[in-house]
Parts: structure tokens; sequence; C-alpha cells
């Protein structure tokens, strides 16, 4: 059973004394037992286990339904890509959340997976359920938005359904955006700032 109080409580601000509550997350207890907050934010009573925590003032705010989202693929499941979200409509995420997309989309007809880890995609969230951000890439802005060739680490351009390295040549099928290349992503950078 948790209890949140609204007032607003400042770092070094003593909260409950150690006989009253023992402190949780975001405390720090001093030599005279007093419960003090090391953030910004409210305090939150677990009168159950009689503990005391901060919850943060700027906890990080979770995407809508319908937002789009920029972010980097950072693993690959036979079923779906993990992507470390970075933007959300266009604006820097700090948060460090990561949200899930199906490789159905990515997949070509010889059903090879056509996401890397370290692509940035774009995406837009489908749903929330059991608080997972969910992204789908299936239409036309959405996919690969840039790459760096996975065998020189060159520079690349969008050939029909491939990336292909203007380096040394090399090319993979992806999921493209329609609008694919380095320009793109660098108007997503020059937007967040
Ligand atoms: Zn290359």
């Amino acid at each position: 059973m948790e209890r949140q109080d609204t007032q607003p409580i400042l770092p070094g601000e003593q909260i409950a004394s150690i006989e009253e509550f023992e402190g949780g997350k975001n405390t720090y207890l001093t030599s005279d037992g007093t419960v003090r907050s090391a953030a910004v934010g409210t305090k939150v009573y677990d009168l159950k286990r009689r503990t005391v925590k901060i919850e943060p003032k700027n906890a990080p705010t979770l995407p809508k339904v319908g937002d789009i989202i920029v972010g980097v693929v950072e693993m690959i499941f036979s079923s779906m890509v993990s992507v470390k979200v970075l933007y959300i409509n266009d604006k820097k995420s700090v948060s460090g959340f990561s949200a899930i997309a199906s490789m159905r989309v990515g997949r070509d007809r010889r059903d090879r997976p056509i996401f890397r880890t370290g692509d940035i995609i774009r995406g837009r969230v489908t749903s929330l359920l059991n608080n997972t951000v969910h992204l789908t890439m299936a239409e036309k802005e959405f996919g690969v938005l840039y790459t760096l060739c996975f065998m020189c680490g060159g520079d690349t351009v969008r050939v029909n359904d491939t990336v292909k390295c203007i380096e040394c040549g090399a090319w993979e099928p992806r999921k493209v955006t329609h609008d694919y290349g380095r320009e793109a992503l660098r108007q997503v950078y020059r937007a967040g700032k």
C-alpha cells in the first residue's frame, strides 16, 4: 500500500526519522538517524513495508500512441527488434527507455532480418500495452532512417530496398524510409537541439 504526498521536496530536506520509516530510492540516512531526500520530487510512503522514497519530479514522460520515434536498434530477436529511443516527435529524449517493433515488416522474401544493431530507425507508436512502447515501421516514412556501412563504417545511400556503401560498395537489404540518408538524420538532430 503506497501513499504519495503532493508537496514538493528538495534535496537535503528531512522526510522521516529512521524510527518511523526506512529510506528507499532517492534518499539517504544521516548520522543522527534522519532520512533525507537526495532528489527533487515527492514523497511516496509504503505503509506496509514502512519505507519512504522520493519519486523524482522529472520522471521520464512516456510517448503516446501516434508519436513519432527516432531511435537506434540495440538488440535483435527472432521476431522483434529493441530500439533505444532518442527522439520523440523531433524532441530529444533523455530518459533512455526502449521500444520494441515487430520484425515482420523487416524481412524480405527469403525471410532474412533486415535490421542491424546500430541502425537509426523511425517508427510510430501503436500501443503502450504492458507498459511497453510498441512501434510500427510498416509505412513508407518508417524503417531505417540511416546507418553506416556494416563492412567499413562508411557513408551509405539507399538503392531501392537496399543500403549501399559509397566507399566500399557493400550493400544489404533494409526496410528503409522514403527519405533515407544522412540529411534526414541531420534534420532530426537539428530539430531536437
Ligand atoms: Zn563500406
